[in-house]
């Protein structure tokens, strides 16, 4: 058995890079760039209003101004701006030649047809320069960097419409399991809904990565066998849920390593989540994750996102705050690293969700993150500090 570090340094060693491809920045949301992006122009391309008023000499102030044109967002200014002229300006509009600010509109009075007088009080440049915010040839965006909205605004600034992403995993998704029928149906007496798939899916999902739904599979090995043949053959990562523990019909490490899977590990010495599996055929990746819902989640949470990421080069590390206990957490023994799912209960505290243990898929539901029990403890104080792992997604 190992610790989870060690699991997780073995997937991420592991990952090879997937190849990258261009796609409309549109559908670029949640893809990972595969190259720098650099300015191809500076930003502000050109000294800019950053009010609409009067573009003017600040030296000028104290007396009447001659408003000699007037500068519309997109417009050439024609005239230069000389002793005590002046020219209207709106946001976003060149500043003309000549003027070294602009007086905002409710800052002036005014004098006659066409003329002006600067109001009073403090007053600003208002003048956003050229390139202070970004020079051309700049790299604005990193490789290996996650596009969201605002990555997406600076591809568009800087017309990089077709940029470089990472091609996505092709991701199968087998659940395991006499015991299972599809959410759609009702249960027999001995039966439960299969609810692992469709949250593995969801947390893909979240990712920008579409699950290819391989449905319940028996806990028969012929059963077994065809589904990872099939997915092992297709998919890039093939994440099963259930049959990795000790029962007698937990056949998915044995029919892994018949389909020259090479297991890097079968247990890790965490809770929820111990029989977790991890292996590497000559194509493609597999995950076993228990199928108890919260194992398969948290596990999910702990490797298997920070290893989809790996693949396609984004290095990724959990949003972490810092918070404290309000309530003491014990529990039965440490022999195992324990994660914990906690909620806030105020701007700084945290408090262990009702629990009653990894089937109780409930739980998460309430739960902002997790926080870590190392191996040997037992109990973490009220008021103790805690470093709480958000979930992607909380409300933080
Ligand atoms: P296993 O890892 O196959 O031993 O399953 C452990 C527990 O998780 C059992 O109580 C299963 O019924 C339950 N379980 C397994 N697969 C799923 C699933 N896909 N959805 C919901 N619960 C599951
Ligand atoms: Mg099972």
């Amino acid at each position: 058995m190992i610790e989870l570090k060690e699991a997780l340094q073995i997937v991420l060693d592991a990952a090879r890079p997937l190849e990258s491809e261009r796609v409309d920045m549109s559908d670029a949301l949640d893809r990972i760039l595969a190259e720098d992006v650099a300015a191809d122009a500076d930003m502000p391309p050109f000294d800019k209003a950053a009010v609409d008023g009067y573009a003017c000499r600040r030296e000028d102030l104290a007396g009447g101004l001659t408003v000699v044109e007037t500068i519309p967002a997109g417009a050439v200014p024609v005239k230069t701006i000389g002793p005590t002229q002046c020219a209207k300006i709106m946001t976003g509009a060149v500043v003309p030649q000549g003027a070294d600010c602009v007086v905002m509109i409710e800052q002036t009075q005014a004098l006659g047809p066409d003329g002006i007088r600067f109001a009073g009080g403090q007053t600003r440049d208002n003048i956003c320069r050229r390139a202070e915010d970004i020079r051309c040839g700049q790299i604005v965006l990193r490789k290996g960097s996650r596009i969201g909205p605002q990555q997406i605004a600076v591809f568009a600034s800087f017309g990089q419409v077709r940029p470089l992403v990472a091609r996505r995993p092709r991701v199968a998704v087998i659940a395991t399991g006499d015991e299972l029928v599809a959410p759609a149906e009702r249960p027999g007496p001995s039966q439960i809904r299969n609810s692992n798939s469709p949250q593995l899916a969801a947390q893909l999902r979240s990712m920008g990565v579409i699950a290819r739904d391989c449905g319940i599979v028996k806990d028969t090995e012929a059963d077994i066998d065809n589904a990872l043949k099939a997915a092992l053959a297709e998919d890039d990562v093939v994440i099963v849920s259930g049959g990795v523990s000790a029962g007698d019909f937990d056949f998915v490490p044995e029919v892994l390593r018949r389909n020259n899977v090479r297991l890097l590990f079968e247990r890790i010495a965490v809770k929820p989540g111990k029989p977790t599996v991890f292996g590497q055929s000559e194509r493609a990746y597999c995950f076993g994750l228990p199928g108890n819902p919260v194992s398969t989640f948290v596990m999910f949470e702990l490797l298997v996102r920070p290893f989809l990421y790996r693949l396609m080069g984004h290095d990724y590390s959990p949003a972490i705050v810092q918070m404290s206990l309000d309530e003491p957490i014990t529990r039965r023994d440490g022999e195992r690293q324990g994660w914990i799912p906690v909620k806030l209960t105020g701007r700084t505290t945290v408090r262990a969700v009702e629990y009653h243990g990894s089937g109780h898929v409930l739980a998460l539901c309430g739960a902002d993150g997790l926080i870590c029990m190392e191996i040997g403890v037992g109990q973490i104080e009220k008021a103790a500090p805690v470093s709480v792992r958000l979930l992607p997604g909380s409300g933080l």
